[in-house]
């Protein structure tokens, strides 16, 4: 099994790694990654593989048969391989910030209004949510928009642990999504927004809210008699820089 880096410590950008397998030349498994697959409504990370002097991009990676699947976009690497790998760190943290962002709206919004998230898929540059919400204006989604910028201004540590599946489940709100219920484990990943909310997540986070900047309200639409949904972005404001970390 595949040591997963990126649950261990998001802030992860390169690592070692060998080899464990190679399929059609291009779908590589390793012995330890911090390439997240695609899933949870997080798009996959991208970035590069080196052997030597070679470089190979890895442009895909989703999740097969529980094992993590990098794509590469040439042939060469083979089982037993030592290898380097490095992220695509812009694309990588841009996510985390719209992650921890998106949870803290959606609890914002939820708690506030008793909606349930009917969906939920961050992209690079934007994120969409949709929720059953009957009443639905504009403004109400801007005072929540609003409401969470007030919060990204603050000194609020993120924090990921685990917790048993029957004492998570315990947790009001713990499960946001209206049709999802927790997969067949014993125990639950939890992001925790210090004092403000807590969610069963396998997704990667920033550690404090300073780092995620502020957002902003692209557009909201009806989708149907109870679905709402809305987009929003990171403003273009720098976060806080990170210190890089290596294994
Ligand atoms: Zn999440």
């Amino acid at each position: 099994m595949t040591r997963i880096l990126y649950l261990e410590d998001s802030y992860l950008r390169e690592t070692d790694a060998t080899i464990t397998s190679v399929k059609e030349d291009k779908y590589v498994t390793l012995n330890q990654t911090i390439f997240y697959p695609k899933g949870g409504g997080q798009p996959y990370d991208t970035g590069s593989m080196t052997k030597g002097q070679q470089r190979y991009n890895v442009i895909y990676v989703g999740k097969f048969s529980d094992e993590v699947s990098h794509e590469v976009d040439r042939p060469g690497l083979q089982i037993g391989d030592k290898i380097h790998c490095s992220l695509d760190w812009n694309r990588r943290y841009k996510l985390m910030r719209t992650h921890t962002a998106s949870h803290l709206f959606a609890s914002l919004l939820c708690n506030g209004t008793g909606a349930l998230v009917t969906g939920n898929q961050l992209e690079e540059d934007k994120v969409r949510f949709d929720f059953n919400l009957e009443k639905f204006d504009k403004d109400t989604i801007q005072h929540y928009v609003d409401k969470a910028n007030e919060f990204f201004k603050k000194d609020i540590p993120v924090k990921t642990y685990e917790l048993p599946k029957e004492e998570a489940l315990k947790i009001t709100g713990i499960i946001k999504m209206a049709e999802a219920y927790p997969p067949d484990v014993p125990c639950l990943r939890i992001v925790e927004i210090v004092g403000v909310d807590r969610q069963a997540d396998g997704g990667t986070h920033v550690k404090n809210l300073k780092e995620i900047g502020q957002i902003e309200l692209l557009k909201t639409e009806n989708k149907g008699k109870q679905n709402r949904r809305v987009y929003f972005k990171l403003t273009d404001q720098a976060p806080l820089t990170v210190s890089p970390a290596t294994v």
